[in-house]
């Protein structure tokens, strides 16, 4: 088991809850200040745990702390290349920065970081990835050498007193990341932050970053995870939520059901579910909605359910824990639904 680091009022590693991550997409102050509060409300509501925000210059010193005032979760800011930024942004009051040693100079620049981090209860994630490592060769693996880097730079925090620590050791292929992770996990107890890097869309990032979770989490590897998806961040919360629930981990949130559709189906169900699902992952409620096609599966889908529709000619049927609520024009299951799931309260 890994031990614990500190990041803000949570703690990773050391049996605690597998915490979700998210990168902020835009530049910080992109959005006003309500605009953000409320976005940042809405990815906490869907499972989000911590948030993550490039920081490339200290002349967004204001917008960082305005974020960290605003964020209702634990801020990380993203450093890369100047350790003087990764000092103001501690001074910002962030909860952890994510640094490559490797891209930042000598290692007292990394020493410096360090102490900031550590009078300031802050903590620092070890961030390396397979194309940005600082020695090739040696005859090892992408994998070997990021360990290599990863436990010299643990030793340079520790040694500068820092303790709250998290790694990560992300490549874009599958089987390097998950060889990286596992000998690490082997040879030290830092918490470990797990993720596919340029994983791609939502479609090669899902299925890629989901089969090296899985298989890591499976050997009680990984303390915190981020789906990094060259798409939306809603999509990025919603995949990891969805694991979490899926593996038994995280009971919160909405699980969705939906039939596949054939040619019974008897209502565009698949628009259905792209019109209803962003609004249902993004609800504070535990409970299970189903939408099936037609009445093939859907009477009994809807048992298992606590609230179901199902097609039924030009109409559907709704369900709440498998009893008939009412019968709704077709045109109007969305709604018909959504009042439905609002109104459910167990
Ligand atoms: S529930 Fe009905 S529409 Fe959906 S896949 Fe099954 S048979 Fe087809």
């Amino acid at each position: 088991m890994t031990r614990i680091a500190r990041i803000g009022d949570l703690r990773i590693g050391g049996g605690s809850p597998i915490l979700l991550q998210t990168m902020y997409d835009r530049p910080l102050g992109s959005e006003g200040e309500d605009e953000f509060r409320a976005h940042m409300i809405s990815l906490k509501t869907m499972g989000c745990d911590i948030m993550r925000f490039s920081y490339p210059r200290r002349e967004e010193h204001d917008k960082l702390v305005q974020a960290v005032r605003l964020c209702p979760m634990p801020v990380v800011a993203d450093i890369h290349f100047d350790y003087r930024n990764a000092i103001d942004a501690i001074r910002c009051n962030v909860a952890k920065i994510r640094i490559n040693p490797g891209n930042i100079g000598p290692r007292e620049r990394t020493m410096e970081v360090a102490r900031a981090a550590r009078l300031n209860g802050c903590a620092i994630r070890i961030g390396l990835n397979s194309g940005s490592l600082p020695r090739q060769g040696d005859g090892l693996t992408q994998a070997q050498l990021m360990v290599r880097s990863a436990l010299e730079y643990v030793d340079w925090l520790q040694s500068a007193g820092l303790e709250d620590i998290v790694v990560s050791l992300k490549a874009s292929d599958v089987d390097s990341t998950i060889e990286a992770y596992k000998e690490f996990s082997r040879l030290s107890d830092v918490p470990l932050h797990l993720g596919i890097t340029e994983a791609g869309g939502l479609l090669s990032s899902s299925v890629r970053s989901t089969v090296a979770f899985t298989r890591l989490l499976d050997l009680g590897i990984g303390d915190t995870l981020r789906y990094s998806i060259c798409g939306s961040i809603e999509d990025e919360v919603a995949c990891g939520a969805e694991l979490l629930r899926t593996l038994g981990k995280r009971k919160r949130g909405i699980r969705i059901i939906a039939c596949p559709r054939c040619g019974r189906c008897s209502f565009d169900s698949q628009a259905l579910i792209a019109a209803v699902q962003p609004a249902l992952l993004a609800m504070d409620k535990e409970m299970t909605v189903a939408v099936m096609g037609c009445v093939v599966n859907g009477p009994g889908e809807a048992k298992n359910a606590d609230i179901a529709i199902s097609g039924l000619g030009n109409e559907v049927m709704l369900y709440k824990k498998g009893e008939v609520l009412c019968t709704v024009d077709k045109d109007k299951a969305a709604q018909a639904l959504m009042d439905a799931v609002e109104a459910y309260n167990g």
